[in-house]
């Protein structure tokens, strides 16, 4: 299974999102998982118009089912919407809102606990990257979310590499540079969990250098803001996904082989 995920950040009213959204049904072909991700306001206008196989996601939760926690939106309230995949770690929340390792780690305990799936985010600043130490940042977020982590059967939690310095820059990370992290990232996860989880890339992915992506960065799929809030730009990155599944996208010598859990 490959998947392509649209974070539509804070953008969009719910009349925008749900004439957004009711554009996406090309997307979905066997193979490819379509997943969006609207801003609370908009899940329910999108809850009502995605075709039938696109999944919903939310950008973020609040570990806990209802309670005193002015300003913020627990399990019980996404579940109303069939929300199955929520973000966990994207370094806007890292970086913008102050979450810690910690706080993120409580999302995902929570998520899987609840029958939800987190999108868990890890990446490098350009800073830390200058600095040689990708691997120490990285190393510490997946020691951080993963390291005894209780992963029911039947759950499927995905691991997105998203380098901050590619997020909304225009600057993707060229596919050497992502294949290198996700060789990590696998290997990480293989240690600290003894299992393998599916690794979608995050950063300036568009029409233009998906093709490359799929070809050089062993990746299960992507994540992707900018180019997700266009219905033209998104419906051709998920053309050019569903064209690679049926070339055999992973399967080929030279490819990483499928790393997807049972
Ligand atoms: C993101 O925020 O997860 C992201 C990948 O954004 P963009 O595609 O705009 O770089």
């Amino acid at each position: 299974m490959k998947y392509l995920i649209a974070n539509w950040k804070m953008n969009l009213t719910a009349a925008q999102a749900r004439e957004l959204a009711a554009a996406l049904g090309p997307a979905i072909r066997p193979g490819l998982r379509v997943i969006v991700a609207p801003p609370f306001t908009s899940l329910e206008a999108v809850a009502g118009t995605l075709a039938g196989d696109i999944e919903l996601a939310a950008q973020n939760i609040y570990p806990g089912d209802q309670g005193a926690f002015t300003g913020e939106i627990g399990g019980e309230q996404l579940e109303e919407f069939s929300v199955r995949w929520v973000f966990a770690g994207h370094s806007e929340r890292r970086k913008i809102l102050g979450e810690s390792d910690a706080f993120i780690r409580q999302k995902i305990d929570y998520l899987l606990g609840r029958g939800m799936n987190p999108v868990i985010c890890v990446g490098e600043t350009l800073a830390e990257r200058e600095a040689g130490n990708i691997e120490g940042v990285i190393g510490a977020q997946l020691k951080a979310a993963l390291a005894g982590l209780s992963v029911p059967s039947g759950a499927a939690p995905l691991l997105a590499y998203e380098p901050v310095w590619a997020i909304g820059t225009g600057i993707a990370a060229t596919p050497q540079q992502a294949a290198a992290v996700h060789e990590f990232i696998r290997g990480e996860a293989r240690r600290l969990l003894d299992r393998s989880f599916p690794v979608l890339y995050g950063g300036s992915v568009t029409p233009g250098n998906l093709a490359s992506l799929i070809t050089g960065a062993a990746c299960d799929g992507f994540l992707v803001g900018g180019a997700s809030l266009r219905a033209d730009s998104f419906l051709a990155l998920a053309a050019a996904c569903n064209q690679a599944i049926a070339a055999g996208w992973g399967n080929k010598r030279g490819q990483h082989p499928s790393a997807e859990s049972a």
